[in-house]
């Protein structure tokens, strides 16, 4: 054997800008539309609403179960608001299997308790309670916009959004002063700011005209709320109410070669899943882009994948071609795209050099997620491995493997593992970040334009 033919054996992922440096252009490009997602899209309910309108503006229509769909038809279907399903019916049978890809719309923030306003010491302020896996440290002194929906007494439903218009306030979590933040140093940094420490300032100036009233500043945040949505402190009782933070989703480097923004985990897969619904024209195989909710929670209530909307859904379409559902969904392919943990330079202990991802190696393939032992996961079998490096090398496309940390240091989940159960082949993909789960996560452009390019090759698999 030749020196050449025997290092033609190894196998190194290049840095994609090396190999194909004509997609620095075309990332960035594809990106713009990206960062437009992530700056109308800050809760899974306003991620719905722009999907629908993307929806919309291709050709895509509400589903009828009561319709028989012909190839090539193009259907959505919204769950309660907070998930959405958008399909394109193939040329073959459904008997043949969906090529399925979900992603979740719901990311990590700060939920306003059912009983959120009081009023201590003149200033005016929300309780919360986190949701999703935050580091709480990181959520002090810092802007942060408001966003949900209020269900009044009459039923109508009032939608805030506040803290993103250049004219609006913001809101914030108060951190100590170095000064005096002697005891709080001591703390462990999981501690830095605790749970119910986590209150938003709202207000700070007292009704007026007033002096004999008790709380008048909590009082004077609740007319100004009054006046602006017609609610009540009562009214809170009915409302999902996110606080998240404020800034806007930007380029990051002197090469703009990243993007920092809230929210990347997962509506970076969520963009791209959709976009490559999209595009797809008469697919061989009938496609479904799923955008779901409650992922950061582990997937439960019926806005989340633990949920059988997704099965329903498939079954509905089933008995549309008199096809057994069964049959459909093991034939099936998923791939669960979520984001992966790529290698910081600055924290290499946590990670495993040579089976983690790296920004700009394009997206990741994850076998297998989980923690210590593969707990939960859902391992791929090397049979989807298989199936989908060849699709992708057949494409083009830039991939990378990864795993999810070293060993036994910690672990993650996704969707994978509640689609799998339905008997159907699932592979986790999906786009390297750094600061992952922090209000400002970093995704490089070059992999969020190969993930978008890894799921139109699925979604245009002619094999
Ligand atoms: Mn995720
Ligand atoms: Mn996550």
């Amino acid at each position: 054997m030749t020196k050449e033919q025997a290092m033609n054996l190894t196998f190194t992922y290049p840095h994609v800008a090396d190999e194909a440096p004509e997609q620095v252009e075309a990332a960035e490009k594809f990106c713009e539309g990206y960062k437009e997602f992530l700056n109308a899209g800050k809760t899974e309910r306003e991620c719905v609403n722009e999907a629908v309108k993307m929806l919309n503006a291709a050709g895509y229509v509400p589903y009828d179960e009561t319709k028989l769909y012909q190839p090539g038809e193009k259907i959505y279907f919204i769950n309660r608001g907070k998930s959405i399903l958008a399909s394109t019916i193939g040329s073959k049978g459904l008997e043949k299997g969906i090529h399925m890809n979900a992603a979740h719309i719901d990311s990590p923030r700060l939920d306003l308790k059912p009983n959120p306003l009081y009023e201590d010491r003149d200033i005016s302020l929300f309780k919360t309670h986190y949701y999703g896996g935050i580091r709480k440290y990181q959520w002090g002194a810092l802007p942060l916009s408001i966003h949900g929906i209020v269900v009044k007494k009459d039923g109508e439903i009032v939608e805030i959004s506040i803290g993103e218009k250049p004219e609006d306030p913001v809101f914030c979590v108060t951190d100590l002063l170095p000064h005096l933040s002697a005891d709080q140093d001591l703390r462990t940094l999981k501690d830095g700011l605790k749970g119910e420490e986590l209150n938003i300032v709202a207000g700070s100036l007292p009704f007026a005209d007033s002096k004999d009233m008790k709380e008048r500043v909590k009082i004077k945040t609740l007319v100004l709320l009054n006046e602006l949505y017609g609610i009540t402190e009562k009214d809170f009782v009915c409302a999902e109410l996110e606080v998240v933070p404020a800034h806007k989703a930007r380029d990051v480097g002197f090469d703009k070669s990243m993007i920092g923004a809230y929210g990347q985990d997962d509506r970076v897969c969520a963009y791209t899943a959709l976009m490559a619904e999209i595009q797809v024209k008469k697919p061989k195989y009938t496609t479904l882009c799923i955008l779901t909710d409650k992922e950061e929670i582990g997937s439960a209530g019926n806005t989340g994948l633990t949920c059988d909307y997704l099965l329903h859904f498939v079954q509905y379409l089933s008995e549309m071609q008199g096809v057994n559902y069964k049959t459909v969904l093991r034939n099936s392919k998923c791939l669960s795209s979520d984001v992966n943990a790529a290698f910081d330079p600055t924290f290499p202990q946590v990670m495993e050099s040579k089976n983690s991802c790296y920004i700009n190696k394009g997206c990741v393939i994850t076998k297998y997620t989980g923690s210590r032992g593969k707990s939960a996961a859902s391992d791929a079998s090397a049979e989807i491995m298989g199936f989908f490096t060849r699709l992708l090398d057949e494409h083009k496309v830039f991939w990378q493997t990864g795993e999810f940390g070293a060993v036994d240091v910690g672990g993650g989940g996704t969707v994978a593992r509640f689609v799998a159960a339905l008997n159907v082949d699932v592979l986790d993909v999906g786009v390297p970040i750094l600061s992952m789960h922090s209000p400002f996560e970093l995704a490089s452009k070059l992999d969020i334009y190969n993930a978008y390019a890894a799921f139109c090759a699925f979604t245009n698999d002619e094999r």
